[in-house]
C-alpha cells in the first residue's frame, strides 16, 4: 500500500479537524501535501553574535542554556517563560508568554538555535517568543509554510517531515528521463526533499530550479494543448476578398500603424481555417474598440454575426455607443444585450440575434452566456480579458461550435510572461497611441505636498474637470483594512477640504450594482471628487476626469500604478497623476521615477519585472493562473523559454501525451488545470 496516497487523516498526527482544513487547502493525500512549497526558510547557517545584532531585526543566535528562571505570572491569564542564555560572549533572555513548551523543553548546559527579534539593551537584551530549535538535528534552513487558519507554520512542518518519509519506499516522477537530462533537472523526489528539508542552499536552488520547470512546463503543455485542439476544429470560413475600405475611409481619424497592422492581422485570420484565437493587448487609449469594429464589419460582410463581450454593464452600454458610431456609415446597428435589459426588449433582441437580422451584438458576459440562439456566430471578442482565466476561455471555446475569438486586454505583460499566461493564444500589441494625445504628466510627492495636491486638485475641480483620489493601504482591493481606510478618508475630505464638493466612494465591498451606480454617477459627473480602493473599474472611461492621485504610491506595483494611471487622459485636455509616498527607501523612489519618466506601459511592465521579478505577474489571480509558487522565487527569465522549448518537444512528439512513460506528467498536467476552475482541459 503506498501511503503517499492514502487520504491525509491517515497521516499521524492529522486528525478530523485539521484534515478538513487541508482539504480546503485542495490537499487531499500526503503526496498533495508535499507540494504544499514553503513561503521561505529561515537560515541558520550564519549565526550571528548578540553584540553584533541590531535591535528589531530578526536574527539567528546560536546559544547555551545557562539558567531557566521560574515561570511568573504578573497578570491573571498572563504567564512568562525565561531561559538566561550566552551566545559565549552575552547574556540575554528568551522569553516566551503564554506558552510553555518551548520552554519546558529546554535544558541547561544544551546548545540552541534561536531566531527572533532582539529588543532591549539597558540591562540585559531580549528576545522575545523566538522559534527555538537543539542544535543537534537542528534544520539550517527552516521552512516556513504559508499559513491559513488554523494550521501553523509548525504543524504543517511536522505534518510534512512525516510524508516526506513515504517517498522513500515510493519515489515519485512526472518528467520523462529526456526532458531531465536534456534540462539538467534533479529527480522529483529528491526535489520535494531538498524543498522541505534542504541540507544546503545549492541544494534548495536546485530543487526550486527543477519544480519551477516542472510547473511552468504543465502550464505551458496545458495551454498548448487547448491551442492544438482549437486548431484541428473549423471556423467560420470568411472570403479573403472582403472588402471593409468603406469603413475604415469613414472613420473620424485616420488609423494608426499598428491598428491597421492589427486589423490585417485579424482579418487574415478571419479567413484561415482553424479558429482565431488571439489576443489583442494594447495600453488603455491605445483605441482598440475599432480594430474591434473592424473585425465586426468583416464577419458582418461574410455573414456572420459578432459577439463583443465587456465585464460590466456600465462597460457594455459604452461599447455599444462607440461601435454604434463606428458601424452606422456601413450600415449596421449593433444592439445591446445586458442583465438590465427589459424582458419584452430582450424578447425581440433575442428574436433578432436568432433570425440574423442583429449582426453585432453588444453585451455583458453573464447574459451573453446564457441560453441565446445565434443564426451564425462567427465572431467573440471580449474585452478587458484579465479577468478571464485560461479556464474560463477553455469554456468559452465550447460554446456556440467554434467562433473565432479575439481577446483584448489592456494589461500590459512583458512578452517573456506573456507566452505564458496567454500560451494558447496568438498576441498581437497595439503598441502606438493615436496622434495628438497629451501624455500625462506624473509628479511623485511626498505627504508634505498633500496640501498643495489638494489645491491643485480644487483648481481643476472649479475649472469643471473631475479627479479620483486612490486610497489603500495594500496592494489587494477589497480587504476591510483597505474599506476602512478608504470610508475614513473620504468622510474627512468631505468634511474638510473638499467640504464645497461632491466626493463619492467607492471600494471592493460594494455589491457590484452599488459600484456600477458609483461609476456611473462619476460618468455623469455628478461627482466631483471619487476616493476609491483600487478597484476603479479598468476600461470605464470617464474622459471628463483628468486628475488621478495615489496615495502611499509605493506599496503598488508599477504595472499597477500604470494601471491607475490610465483612468486620466482619456480626454483632450492635460491630466495628471500624483504619486504620494513617505517612504524613504531609494529603490521606492527609483520605482515611482520610472513612472514619471514613461508612459509606455510595456516599458514600465518590463520594469517592474527586472525589479520585483515574476512573482507579481503570477501571483495575479486576474491572470487566471494556477498558482506558480515555486516560479515565483525563480527570477530566471532563460526558464520561461526553456520549457517553452521542453513543452513544443513534448507535443510535437505527442500531442495528447497519450504514450505510457508520459501519463504521470498528463496526469500533473490536467490536475494543475483542474485545480484552477473549472476543468479546462478534460
Ligand atoms: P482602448 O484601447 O483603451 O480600449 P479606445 O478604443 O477606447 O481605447 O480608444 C480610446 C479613444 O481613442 C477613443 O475615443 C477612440 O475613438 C480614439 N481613437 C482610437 N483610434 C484612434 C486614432 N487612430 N486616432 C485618433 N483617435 C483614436
Ligand atoms: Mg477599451
Amino acid at each position: 500500500m503506498n501511503e503517499l496516497y492514502q487520504p491525509i487523516e491517515t497521516l499521524a498526527g492529522v486528525g478530523e479537524k485539521r484534515a478538513a482544513k487541508y482539504h480546503k487547502m485542495g490537499i487531499h493525500t500526503p503526496y498533495d501535501l508535499l507540494f504544499h512549497f514553503p513561503r521561505t526558510y529561515i537560515d541558520y547557517t550564519a549565526p550571528v553574535m548578540v553584540a553584533d545584532a541590531e535591535n528589531g531585526l530578526p536574527v539567528a543566535v546560536r546559544c547555551t542554556v545557562l539558567q531557566k528562571l521560574s515561570p511568573a505570572f504578573p497578570r491573571r491569564g498572563f504567564s512568562l517563560y525565561r531561559v538566561v542564555v550566552t551566545d559565549g560572549a552575552t547574556d540575554f533572555l528568551l522569553v516566551f508568554y503564554n506558552t510553555p513548551y518551548t520552554y519546558q523543553a529546554m535544558k541547561p548546559g544544551e546548545e540552541y538555535f534561536a531566531y527572533g527579534k532582539l529588543t532591549g539593551g539597558f540591562l540585559r537584551r531580549e528576545m522575545q517568543s523566538p522559534q527555538v530549535q537543539r542544535v543537534q538535528n537542528a534544520m539550517l534552513l527552516q521552512p516556513v509554510y504559508p499559513q491559513t487558519t488554523g494550521l501553523t507554520s509548525a504543524m504543517m512542518r511536522t505534518n510534512i517531515q512525516k510524508s516526506l518519509t513515504f517517498l522513500d519506499a515510493a519515489p515519485v516522477e512526472t518528467l520523462p528521463e529526456a526532458i531531465r537530462s536534456g534540462y539538467h533537472l534533479v529527480g522529483l523526489t529528491a526535489a520535494l526533499r531538498a524543498v522541505h528539508r534542504p541540507e544546503t542552499k545549492q541544494q534548495l536552488d536546485e530543487a526550486r530550479h527543477r519544480l519551477a520547470f516542472e510547473e511552468l512546463l504543465l502550464f505551458q503543455l496545458g495551454t498548448l494543448m487547448l491551442k492544438h485542439r482549437t486548431n484541428i476544429q473549423h471556423a467560420a470560413p470568411m472570403s479573403a476578398a472582403t472588402d471593409i475600405s468603406d469603413f475604415t475611409a469613414a472613420l473620424p481619424f485616420p488609423l494608426t500603424g499598428a491598428q491597421a497592422k492589427a486589423i490585417r492581422t485579424i482579418c487574415k485570420d478571419l479567413t484561415a481555417e482553424a479558429p482565431m484565437n488571439r489576443l489583442l493587448q494594447g495600453d488603455v487609449g491605445s483605441g482598440k474598440t475599432v480594430v474591434a469594429a473592424a473585425a465586426s464589419v468583416f464577419a458582418a460582410k461574410n455573414g456572420y454575426q459578432t459577439v463583443l463581450m465587456a465585464p460590466t454593464e456600465i462597460l457594455a452600454q459604452q461599447h455599444l455607443q462607440t461601435m454604434t458610431d463606428f458601424l452606422a456609415p456601413v450600415g449596421i446597428e449593433p444592439v445591446l444585450l445586458t442583465g438590465s435589459t427589459k424582458a419584452k426588449e430582450k424578447r425581440a433582441i433575442k428574436k433578432q440575434i436568432a433570425d440574423g437580422t442583429a449582426q453585432v451584438i453588444v453585451g455583458t458576459h453573464a447574459v451573453i452566456q446564457k441560453d441565446i440562439e445565434f443564426a451564425s456566430l462567427g465572431l467573440v471578442i471580449t474585452d478587458e480579458q484579465h479577468r478571464f482565466g485560461v479556464a474560463q476561455r477553455a469554456a468559452l471555446a465550447e460554446k456556440g461550435g467554434f467562433p473565432h475569438k479575439l481577446v483584448m486586454s489592456a494589461t500590459p505583460i512583458p512578452r517573456t510572461l506573456a507566452l505564458i499566461v496567454y500560451g494558447d493564444l496568438d498576441i498581437t500589441i497595439l503598441d502606438e497611441m493615436p496622434k495628438g494625445r497629451l501624455p500625462i504628466r506624473t509628479f511623485a510627492v511626498t505627504g508634505g505636498y498633500r496640501e498643495r495636491a489638494y489645491t491643485f486638485i480644487k483648481e481643476h475641480l472649479d475649472a469643471g474637470e473631475q479627479a479620483y483620489l486612490v486610497c489603500a493601504m495594500i496592494e489587494e482591493s477589497d480587504t476591510l483594512e483597505n474599506v476602512q481606510a478608504a470610508e475614513t478618508y473620504a468622510e474627512e475630505l468631505e468634511n474638510g477640504a473638499f467640504a464645497e464638493y461632491r466626493v463619492g466612494l467607492l471600494h471592493g465591498k460594494m455589491k457590484p450594482q452599488e459600484k456600477e451606480a458609483v461609476m456611473a454617477a462619476m460618468k455623469a459627473h455628478e461627482i466631483d471628487l471619487l476616493v476609491c480602493t483600487t478597484v476603479v473599474e479598468v476600461g470605464v472611461d470617464v474622459p471628463n476626469a483628468t486628475i488621478i492621485l495615489i496615495e502611499n504610491a509605493d506599496r503598488f506595483g508599477l504595472a499597477q500604478l500604470h494601471q491607475l494611471r490610465g483612468r486620466v487622459g482619456r480626454g483632450s485636455v492635460q491630466s495628471y497623476c500624483i504619486l504620494v509616498t513617505d517612504s524613504r527607501r531609494e529603490d521606492a523612489r527609483e520605482r515611482l521615477k520610472i513612472m514619471s519618466r514613461t508612459v509606455n506601459g510595456f516599458a514600465i511592465a518590463e520594469e517592474d519585472l527586472r525589479l520585483r521579478g515574476p512573482g507579481d505577474f503570477f501571483g495575479h489571480a486576474q491572470h487566471g493562473m494556477p498558482p506558480l509558487m515555486q516560479a515565483a522565487f525563480c527570477s530566471n527569465m532563460p526558464l520561461v523559454s526553456e520549457t517553452q522549448m521542453a513543452a513544443k518537444q513534448l507535443l510535437d512528439a505527442d500531442p495528447e501525451l497519450e504514450s505510457p512513460a508520459l501519463q504521470p506528467l498528463r496526469t500533473a498536467v490536467l490536475q494543475l488545470f483542474a485545480k484552477n476552475g473549472e476543468n479546462g482541459l478534460n
